[in-house]
Parts: structure tokens; sequence; C-alpha cells
């Protein structure tokens, strides 16, 4: 294994205890994302990775060799920050160039390596300028191309496309999976951003309050949520949650009911338990299915977003959203039924939040 964070914590000297027990291995050339909400202690967590903050305990490996001790340098890690920090004096290429001039690297080295890394950034024409005269983007490409030249064996991010616009965020989130299927750099990115994890990550750690909640791929987040947390913060609108005890095998849906034994018959005899139902918008179907729970429900609002409107319907007191093709946008204040396939449905303990 390339990396490997064993039971690591992070005390403050303050006190506060911002990352618990945290276990990973990453292999080689794999894209990792750490997403989470603020304060999750993400960022905490990649800091004591790049050797910018100390383990309070626990072991981390780079290679399979204990590296706690080793200094940034000897770490062989790069980071790009959320500000880029660029040189304001300098020209787009003695940014790129500075860490390989510092080291006394050969200037024809030097001169090839920024040369090649502008290529593969889109920088080639912009080398002479100084970074006043870029977009924001192009500065965020100018920080990254600045850890890149480094060619070391760890990229380190911190939300790097947190001070740009939304649409240079999408342009710079194709860009950067773009360097890294080229470079092929083992990488771990901070954001709080769960389309920039879905969309860049080979895997993604979710955290929350300094836990781990989950570590998977894209898709095991999406269709295999261990947690309601994780269930919730993966998906745009998130999953719909209905919370209600077992009576008589069925859970409530607003004024209706649920059957367990139909959908989930090893639930159906926890009479008096708690239980979270979970479902996503996108998941309800306005035809009627086979092996679905039928809903009806009142619409409140609409959101028509182009290809899909968001319908926010009442059913009883219970409020969810539905994502639909905007062809079938319904009518406000009517009535409307809905179906949940039971293929779609999620159901977690009222208690401990976990997936049942
Ligand atoms: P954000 O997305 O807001 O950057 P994050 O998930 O990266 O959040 P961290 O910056 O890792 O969160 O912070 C985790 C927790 O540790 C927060 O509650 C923060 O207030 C706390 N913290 C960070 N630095 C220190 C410090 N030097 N001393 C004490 N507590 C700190």
């Amino acid at each position: 294994m390339y990396i490997t964070l064993k039971n690591i914590n992070k005390i403050y000297p303050n006190g506060f205890h911002a990352v618990h027990n945290f276990n990973l291995e990453i292999e080689k050339g794999e894209f990792v994302v750490f997403v989470g909400p603020s304060g999750c202690g993400k960022s905490t967590t990649l800091r004591m990775i790049a050797g910018l903050e100390n383990i309070s305990s626990g072991e981390f490996l780079i290679n399979g060799v204990r590296a706690n001790e080793k200094g940034p340098r000897e770490r062989e890690v790069a980071m790009v920050f959320q500000s880029y920090a660029l040189y304001p004096q300098m020209t787009v290429f003695d940014n790129i160039a500075f860490g390989l001039t510092l080291q006394g690297v050969d200037e024809d080295v030097i001169e090839e390596r920024v040369r090649k890394t502008a290529q593969i950034l889109g920088l080639t024409d912009y080398l002479d300028r100084l970074p006043r005269a870029l977009s924001g983007g192009q500065r965020q490409r100018v920080a990254i191309g600045r850890a890149l030249i480094r060619k070391v064996g760890i990229f380190l991010m911190d939300e790097p496309l947190s001070n740009l616009d939304a649409k240079q965020r999408v342009t710079m989130r194709s860009e950067i999976a773009q360097i890294h299927q080229e470079t092929g750099a083992t990488t771990i990115y901070v954001t709080h951003d769960q389309t920039e994890a879905m969309t860049l990550a080979d895997r993604i750690v979710v955290m929350k309050d300094g836990y781990v909640q989950q570590v998977g791929t894209p898709y095991e987040l999406y269709f295999k949520p261990v947690n309601v947390f994780v269930a919730g913060f993966i998906g745009e609108p998130p999953m719909n949650f209905v919370r209600g005890t077992v009576e008589n095998g069925c859970i409530p849906f607003g004024e209706q009911k649920i059957r367990l034994a139909e959908f989930r018959p090893d639930l159906a005899a926890a009479e008096g338990k708690e239980i979270v139902f979970g479902f996503r918008p996108e998941a309800a179907s306005l035809t009627e299915q086979e092996n679905a729970a039928r809903i009806d429900c009142q619409v409140e609002l609409t959101e028509m977003l182009g290809d899909n409107t968001n319908v926010y319907i009442l059913s009883g007191e219970q409020r969810a959203i539905l994502k639909v093709d905007s062809h079938d946008t319904p009518e406000t204040d009517e009535p409307l039924t809905f179906w949940i396939p039971k293929d779609s449905m999620y159901f977690f303990d009222g208690e401990t939040e976990t997936v049942l």
C-alpha cells in the first residue's frame, strides 16, 4: 500500500479532538476525496498528511515506512491551497519554476519542465504574464502547475476551486480530472462539494464531526450509504427521509402506510421500533409501478430546472421532494400520486441511524 493512515487522531493544543481514529489505505495513482461539512476535520487530516500539522496519535506510513516524524519536504508531497499563494511580482513562468529554482535545478531542465507543465495546463501563452493579469481559473492552474512540476509522489489539494465562480469550477474540475489522468499522481483532494467529490474521486471518504462515516466509490456511496448522514449528504436534492414507528407491520408516510411485509419482511416484525425510511427524489415515479409503494399527495411547489423539475409535495404532515422529467411537471395545489419502487427504498435504524 502506498499511503497508510492507522488510527490517526488529532487533538489540538486547546484540547479540541478534531480527528478520531482515522483509518485509510491509498493505492498509488488513486484519486481520493475527503468530503464533509465545514469543521468535520478534512483539512486537519490533509495537513497531517502534508506534515503541516503534527499527528497526535496513530501511524502514518508512506510506502510502508513510518513518516509521522518526517517534515513536509521529506514526505515528497506537493500541496495546492484554497488561496493560490502566487508571488504577485513574478511571472507565471517564474511562479511555476520557483520550487525548482530554489533547489538549484539546471536552467535548461527548468525551462523544459515549465514548458511541459504549462502545456498540460494550457498556460503556454501566459508564461510572461503576472498573476494579476490572469483570471481566477488561470491563477489556480498556475498554483497547480507549481505543485505538479515538483514531480512528487503525492499531490494534496485543499478546496482548490472554492475561489472560482460556478462556471470556472466546472471547467477546472474536468481539467483536474484530465491532469490526474495524464500524470497518474496519487491525489488527495479536500472539498465540501459533493459534486466535485462524485465526479473526481476513485474513492470518497465522507467525514462528520471528526469521524469517518464511510469510505467508498461514488457508486457505493450513492447506492449503498451506510447511514442517514451519508444518504443525505450525497445526492441533490438530498434523499427524502420519513421517520416513523413500526405499527401493525407498517410505517407511516403522512396519513398513508408503507407495508413492510411487502417491501422488507425482515422489518415487519419489529413492532414499536423507530425507523427512518428514505427514498431519493429521482427514484419517485409518476406512472404506476409494480413492487412499489403508492403515495397520494398534494403538490405545494414546482421548480422547473430545464431537463427536470423538483416537485415539493405534502402528504398529511409529511413533506418530500420528487425529481421528475420537466415534461411531466404537475400543477401546483393539485393532488398527485407517485410510486416508490421497492429497489429504491432505504431503511435506517431510528436510533443509531445506520442502514438496516
Ligand atoms: P472547512 O471545510 O471549514 O475547512 P474542515 O472539515 O476542513 O472544515 P478543519 O479545518 O479540519 O475542518 O477543522 C476541524 C475542527 O478543528 C474545526 O472544528 C476547527 O474549528 C478545529 N480546529 C482547526 N484548527 C484548530 C486549531 N489550531 N486549534 C483548535 N481547533 C482547531
